[in-house]
C-alpha cells in the first residue's frame, strides 16, 4: 500500500501539469516531485518530514518569512467581512485604498498611483498598454517599440514573454518579436572585451543602446524595460554607473523607463526600492511578489505623475482606459498587503537586510571563490548569486548536459538548504527572507561549499 507521501506524488504526476518543468521527465517519476507542506520564519518542511532553509523564499516572493499570524490574520478577517468586491468605474475597498497610499508613501517621490494586478506578468502587460495608451493621448501613435536586455526576466505572458530576454522563454513558443527590440545586458563577468573597467562598460550598454534607439528611429522608441538588479538572468547587479549613463540616454530621446522591481520593490537590496537605490528616475514601476510577500497574489504598476496628468488628458479625449482584471485590488490580497508592509516596518527587516545581505554574500566569497570552477560570487542586499564555470581563466561554460548548476542545487538540497539553478548558465541563485539571522547564514554558505565539492 502507498504511504501518504508516495499517493500523493502519484496523484501529482497523473494530474498536475507544473509550471516551468520539464513534463516527460515529471511525468515518467524521473525527476523529483517534492511535496511542501508547512513554513516557519527561514525554513520549509516537506512531506517525509525534512526541514530545508528556503534561501530562495520560494521564487524570491515570502520575504517576510513562512508563517507570519499578523498576515495570515489579516487575510482571514477581510475574507469574514468583505472577501469580494471589483475596482472598476471608481469602486474601492478600504484595504486597496489603504495599500495604494502605503505603496505611493514608499514609491520614490515623483510617483503617484497605483495599478492593482494579480502577477508580475499581467503588470507587465497593463505598462505596455499604459505606455500605448499614453503616445496615442500626445498624438505621437508611431511611439510604441519597448527596449528590453537580454537576460531580462519580465514575465511568461504573451508580450511580457516577448520582453523576456531568455531563450527558454522562447524558443518553443513563436512569440511576437515586433514591437519589442531587445539590447545588451549589463553582464560585467561576460563581457567580450575584458580590458574595461565597469564604467567603460556601463558606457558601451549605454552606447548600445543609443545606437539602437538611432537605428529604430527615436520617433518610434516608447520605453525601456529593466530590473534594477537582472534577477532570473543570473542575479546580475549593474556595473558601476549604469543606471545613470542609462537614464541620460533615455531622456536625450524622451524614451519612458519602466523599473522592473517585481524582486527588488520593498527591500531586496536594502532600499524600499531599486530604483532609490540606484537612483533611477520610472515613469512605471512593476510590484508584485515582496507587495505580499506571496501570501495572496497582487501585483501593481506604480504610475510617475508626469505619466498620470497624460493618462488624465487621455481620458478626456479617448474615455475610459479600456483595461482591467475581475481581481484587480482583491481586497483579501490587499489586506495582505498592508499587513505585509505594516510588518517589514515594525520588525525592521529592510534595516536586517542591509547587515545581513553583505554579512552573507562576504561569507559566500570567501568560502567560494578560491575553489576551481568558482567564475565570481556575485550580489547585492539580500540577493546572490554563483557562477560556475569550466575553465576560471577563459570563463568558459560547462557542456549545458552536464546540468552542473542543477547538479549543485540537488545537492545543496540533500543538505537541507534550498538555493534555485537560474535558468541560464549555471549559476546558484540565493534570495532569502529578509529574516535570516547571521547563523543562517553561516549555514547556507556552509552547505553550499559541502554541495560544491559534493559535485565537483
Ligand atoms: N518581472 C520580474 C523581474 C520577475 O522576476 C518576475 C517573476 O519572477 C516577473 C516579472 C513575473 O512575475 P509573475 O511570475 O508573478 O508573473
Amino acid at each position: 500500500m502507498l504511504d501518504a507521501s508516495n499517493e500523493r506524488e502519484a496523484f501529482d504526476r497523473d494530474h498536475f501539469f507544473h509550471p516551468s518543468t520539464h513534463m516527460g521527465l515529471h511525468a515518467r517519476g524521473e525527476a523529483p516531485t517534492r511535496v511542501i507542506t508547512g513554513g516557519e520564519g527561514v525554513r520549509i518542511t516537506d512531506a517525509l518530514g525534512r526541514t530545508h532553509v528556503d534561501a530562495f523564499a520560494g521564487l524570491y516572493c515570502v520575504n517576510v518569512g513562512y508563517g507570519r499570524t499578523e498576515v495570515a490574520d489579516a487575510i482571514a478577517r477581510q475574507a469574514h467581512e468583505l472577501a469580494y468586491y471589483h475596482a472598476y468605474v471608481g469602486h474601492g475597498t478600504d484595504a486597496s485604498i489603504q495599500l495604494a497610499k502605503m505603496i505611493v508613501d514608499r514609491a520614490p517621490d515623483h510617483m503617484s498611483r497605483v495599478y492593482f494586478g494579480l502577477s508580475g506578468s499581467d503588470a507587465n502587460e497593463t505598462n505596455i498598454k499604459l505606455i500605448w495608451f499614453y503616445n496615442n493621448v500626445l498624438g505621437r501613435p508611431e511611439k510604441k517599440k519597448i527596449i528590453s536586455r537580454w537576460r531580462g526576466y519580465h514575465g511568461s505572458g504573451v508580450m511580457t514573454g516577448s520582453l523576456t530576454g531568455l531563450k527558454l522563454f522562447h524558443e518553443a513558443f513563436d512569440l511576437p518579436r515586433a514591437p519589442i527590440l531587445h539590447t545588451v545586458s549589463p553582464y560585467y563577468f561576460r563581457r567580450e572585451d575584458r580590458s574595461m573597467s565597469e564604467e567603460e562598460f556601463s558606457q558601451h550598454c549605454a552606447d548600445e543602446l543609443e545606437s539602437l534607439i538611432l537605428a529604430e528611429g527615436p520617433e518610434t522608441v516608447a520605453a525601456f524595460i529593466g530590473e534594477p538588479v537582472l534577477g532570473t538572468g543570473g542575479i546580475v547587479p549593474p556595473p558601476a554607473g549604469y543606471w545613470q549613463k542609462i537614464q541620460a540616454v533615455l531622456d536625450k530621446y524622451d524614451v519612458m523607463l519602466v523599473a522592473d522591481e517585481v524582486v527588488t520593490g520593498f527591500g531586496r537590496l536594502g532600499s524600499m526600492f531599486g530604483s532609490d537605490h540606484y537612483g533611477m528616475k520610472p515613469d512605471l514601476i512593476t510590484i508584485a511578489k515582496g507587495l505580499t510577500s506571496a501570501y495572496a497574489p497582487l501585483s501593481g504598476s506604480i504610475v510617475s505623475e508626469r505619466m498620470w496628468e497624460g493618462l488624465v488628458k487621455g481620458a478626456d479625449d479617448l474615455g475610459a482606459f479600456g483595461h482591467g482584471w475581475t481581481y484587480s485590488a482583491h481586497p483579501i490580497c490587499a489586506a495582505a498587503g498592508v499587513a505585509n508592509l505594516t510588518l517589514i516596518d515594525d520588525l525592521n527587516l529592510v534595516e536586517n537586510v542591509r547587515d545581513v545581505g553583505p554579512y552573507f554574500l562576504n561569507g559566500l566569497k570567501q568560502a567560494l571563490e578560491g575553489k576551481a570552477h568558482v567564475g565570481e560570487v556575485r550580489g547585492e542586499g539580500l540577493l546572490a548569486a554563483v557562477e560556475f564555470v569550466a575553465d576560471k581563466d577563459d570563463r568558459a561554460f560547462f557542456d549545458p548536459s552536464l546540468k552542473v548548476g542543477a547538479r549543485i542545487a540537488a545537492a545543496l538540497f540533500e543538505r537541507g538548504v534550498i538555493g534555485r539553478a537560474m535558468p541560464e548558465g549555471d549559476i546558484l541563485g540565493f534570495a532569502p527572507p529578509f529574516c535570516l539571522t547571521r547563523e543562517d547564514a553561516d549555514l547556507i554558505v556552509e552547505k553550499t561549499a559541502e554541495a560544491v565539492d559534493a559535485v565537483m
